[in-house]
């Protein structure tokens, strides 16, 4: 990776929620890790750092947990730019089953299809997926990696950069999908701004992100496998419906998610189970066993820009 040098003007210390702007909170966490030795190899999405955070604050007045002090936008953008994780690729067969669930369900709400901007597009499965059913999907990813990777395997033009700092147009959107990435930003209010802001009036915002609140992840305490160093920001039921009350939207539906993953994927996560995966021929056997994490610790929501008729 090399190159970034790591001051302490990569970040910054927050006084008030960066969901609802109250400034009574109390830490909940400590950090774990040392923060100077932030790199883009801790942050990838498959990285294996389960229960290490950064030093974690929650908002007394809606439950937000929260980076405090958190990396500012501009490092978080290095970082992400860096990011090189082939390891994604290997479950692409899981990931578009998760996506095409979603896309099923996001159709029910939005039937007329359309516009589709996905949010932190990785390497472009869902967009490829979506073009696939009639959607007119585009998205944006900081990662030069996955973007190159997505023109060269499913031949897509990804934007390259931030989603917050990236001019789109206004009322345009029928869809907007941010699937696992709320929780990877510093400053979600004006990410969830911004994607009110170019959806259509009547569009739909497809958000998925862990819930702290979730059965797993109290019994899994410290230990919960959404505690990671990319994840800057936990939600609650109550501090997503807050975040989504700011910014204008109205929840037309919600479901508690779970994943599927191969279990190959899920033994490569856990040391005590690599044993498991170690000669080649076993671990193309559990390839090919999916399996679908009952655990479901994440919230999935839909929410729509009212017209204002
Ligand atoms: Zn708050």
């Amino acid at each position: 990776m090399g190159g970034t040098a790591i001051g302490q003007n990569n970040f910054e210390t927050r006084s008030a929620c960066p969901v609802c702007s109250s400034s009574t909170q109390r830490p909940f966490k400590q950090s774990s890790f040392e923060i100077r030795k932030i790199s883009a190899d801790l942050i990838k999405i498959t990285d294996s750092e389960y229960g290490k955070t950064w030093d974690l604050s929650l908002c007394l007045n809606c439950s937000f947990v929260f980076a405090n002090p958190a990396p500012t936008p501009r490092f978080i953008r290095t970082l992400y730019g860096q990011v090189e994780d082939p390891l994604y690729e290997d479950e692409a067969e899981g990931r578009s089953k998760n996506f095409a669930k979603i896309l099923s369900r996001l159709e029910r709400i939005c039937p007329g299809k359309g516009t589709l901007f996905d949010v932190g597009a990785a390497t472009g499965i869902l967009i490829h997926l979506a073009r696939g059913r009639g959607w007119d999907a585009d998205g944006i990813e900081p990662s030069a990696w996955a973007v190159k990777y997505a023109q060269e395997k499913y031949g897509l033009n990804i934007r390259e950069g931030s989603f917050e700092e990236t001019s789109l147009p206004a009322n345009f959107y029928a869809a907007v999908t941010m699937v696992d990435i709320v929780e990877h930003m510093s400053r979600p209010l004006e990410a969830l701004q911004k994607a009110f802001e170019i959806l259509k009036p009547g569009g739909i915002l497809c958000l998925v992100t862990p819930d702290i609140k979730s059965l797993a992840a109290r019994i899994t305490g410290t230990k919960w496998w959404h505690f990671r160093p990319g994840h800057l920001g936990y939600f609650s039921a109550k501090s997503l419906t807050k975040l989504l009350d700011l910014t204008g939207f109205t929840v037309v539906k919600k479901k508690k998610y779970s994943w599927t993953f191969s279990a190959h994927y899920l033994f490569s996560r856990k040391k005590w189970l690599r044993f498991l995966i170690k000669n080649a021929r076993m671990a193309f056997f559990w390839k090919k066993i999916s399996i679908k994490l009952a655990l479901s610790d994440s919230m999935e929501i839909y929410a729509k820009k009212d017209s204002g008729e």
